[in-house]
């Protein structure tokens, strides 16, 4: 058991790894909640004890199976972001590897993370698909609510059900994110960001957004009337457009170096061209044009100072969903420049010299994450070939 305190809530809670788990009478998906994956962020934590609490009081029907699980207990102790290694940046294959064959060598971050993987392996061989997973943050700064997501149909086609603003792409930028990891294991998995870390309106949020989550899901067999207003309820927390938004920058904080973001900044907030935004080792950061920021950075841990983002117009949406499902890829690989990375058909290798014509952009609306390996290669991975859609394909909203 770890204490788990809430500045919001002036309340101190007890719990274990599994916060929550009901397992329902009837068939349905599998849904799991992950919160405090970052220890100082408590939100989900307390928001998944009280959907639970309800749930149970309530004698809720439930179809399936539902967990509550809690991320770093030993940062959530602490009140911490992580102990020694951001528990959200370390989900990699070679990792998890690593992990396995040194014992007693490993930070405790680690240590949890080898926990959650083995619960995750429990979890995915003694249920049954479909899967759902979400995983629930809060920010450092000023938010309305917003979904993260892997750039994947499937992952977008679920995300659309919530009228929320959501953001694609963060994982070209972030690697060894939870959910990416899943991700790549083919099931459905959006991060959910309900608001300031210690706002009392972020649980608020997230209850909300586990609700709402459990009718999606079917979980839940909520009346129309019911979903409805959960909807509205969702929808009534921020005045952000719910539109699909696209990261095209991310200013990386350099290890040592000592970041100060200018004060004031919010989520989505629109920045006019020369707006001094952060200063970082002596040097003013400003905008030489205009600029939406997203995720400012107002605590002291963390390497990514800021992101810039865009709206993704309907337009493009329809495009990529065309070109994926014709398998667009496919065709391009008869091009010069471009070839097969890996046997699997789900990366490509790009000769930017040749290739001249090619840019991330596009490969972005074929469904790939783009990594710049040098000078003149791209490699670019697919995040549509792992996709288990067979899986959804009974699932209402699909
Ligand atoms: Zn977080």
């Amino acid at each position: 058991m770890v204490k788990v305190y809430s500045n919001a809530l002036e309340e101190t809670m007890e719990i274990d790894r599994i916060i929550g788990h009901i397992q329902g009478s009837e068939p349905g998906p599998t849904v799991v909640f992950f919160a405090g994956i970052h220890g100082n962020e408590p939100a989900g934590v307390f928001a998944l004890k009280q959907v639970f609490r309800e749930l149970k009081l309530r004698q809720t029907k439930i179809n399936g199976q539902v967990y509550g699980i809690a991320g770093n207990l030993g940062a959530l102790k602490n009140k911490v972001r992580f102990v020694e290694k951001d528990l959200n940046r370390i989900w990699s294959a070679e990792e998890l590897v690593q992990i396995d064959a040194q014992d007693d060598a490993i930070s405790s971050d680690e240590m949890e993370m080898r926990e959650l993987y083995k619960l995750l392996t429990h979890i995915l061989t003694l249920n049954q698909p479909p899967y759902y997973f979400i995983d629930l943050h809060t920010t450092s700064g000023d938010t309305p609510p917003f979904m993260v997501l892997n750039d994947s149909l499937l992952n977008r086609k679920f995300a659309s059900n919530y009228p929320l603003p959501i953001i694609l792409g963060i994982e070209e930028y972030l690697s060894g994110a939870l959910l990416s990891y899943i991700n790549e294991l083919g099931y459905v998995s959006l991060g959910f960001e309900g608001g300031k870390h210690e706002d009392i309106v972020s649980i608020r949020n997230c209850i909300d957004f586990i609700r709402f989550t459990l009718g999606i899901t079917e979980l839940v067999s909520y009346s129309v009337q019911e979903l409805d207003r959960f909807k509205r309820e969702l929808l009534s927390a921020g005045e952000v457009t719910n539109r699909f938004y696209e990261i095209y920058y991310q200013y990386e904080i350099e290890t040592g170096s000592s970041f100060i973001m200018e004060p004031g900044f919010e989520n989505f907030q629109k920045i006019p061209k020369g707006t001094q935004l952060a200063v970082d080792n002596g040097n003013r950061l400003v905008t030489h044009r205009k600029r939406q920021i997203f995720m400012p950075l107002y605590q002291e841990l963390g390497s990514e100072g800021f992101y810039f983002i865009r709206s993704v117009p309907k337009v493009l949406l329809w495009i990529s969903k065309g070109l994926r499902k014709f398998k667009v890829d496919h065709i391009l690989v008869r091009l010069p420049g471009i070839k097969w990375k890996s046997l699997k058909k789900d990366a490509l290798l790009v000769d930017l010299r040749i290739a001249k014509f090619m840019v991330k952009s596009f490969f972005h609306l074929l469904g790939y994450r783009a990594r710049q390996v040098n000078q003149t290669h791209l490699v670019v991975k697919s995040r549509e070939v792992a996709s288990k859609n067979v899986d959804y394909k009974d699932a209402r909203w699909f």
